[in-house]
């Protein structure tokens, strides 16, 4: 007889790997970095109407140290760009960032010398939301697409052996 057999349905058995991957891709601390109207819709996106929490993601952070996926919220100016530098930095590992709206995204229709055109240009990013600002919607799938990237990455000890 197997240990499934043997035990029924009381009991699921999975890899390591896995399972680290499934508590992080529900327990996603966000840590905004709203700097113009986008913050305001992403505020929209984390309110009882849209309801972040049935992502696991419900809980913001406002310290880099305590979060793992930065959400670039609006416009950032050159003279922004070493903190938004500096936050993403203090940052344990491993995080995520949502490039959140055009301006964030490229600089939106600021095409001047003191934006930043585009936040990739100072820290990586892993999902890009279009819009102006994006529906609370776009927010969440570009959440979703985190989800799948976690899902699909192998944890550190697996990287490691
Ligand atoms: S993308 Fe549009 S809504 Fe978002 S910060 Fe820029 S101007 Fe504001």
């Amino acid at each position: 007889m197997g240990i499934e057999n043997a035990f029924g349905d009381s009991f699921i058995s999975t890899r390591l790997n896995e399972a680290i991957n499934w508590a992080r891709k529900w327990s996603l601390y966000p840590m905004p970095f709203g700097t113009a109207c986008c913050a305001i819709e992403f505020m929209a996106t984390v309110g009882s109407h849209y309801d972040m929490a049935r992502f696991g993601a419900e809980v913001v952070r406002f310290s880099p140290r305590q979060s793992d996926l930065l959400i670039v919220a609006g416009t950032v100016s050159e003279k922004m760009a070493p903190v938004l530098k500096r936050i993403y930095d203090q940052m344990c590992e491993p995080k995520w960032v949502i490039s959140m709206g055009a301006c964030a995204s490229s600089g939106g229709f600021y095409d001047n010398y003191a934006t930043v055109q585009g936040i990739d240009r100072i820290i990586p990013v892993d999902v890009y939301v279009a819009g102006c600002p994006p529906r609370p919607e776009a927010v969440l799938t570009a959440l979703i697409k985190i989800q799948e990237k976690i899902d699909s990455k192998q944890a550190p000890a697996a990287q490691t052996a």
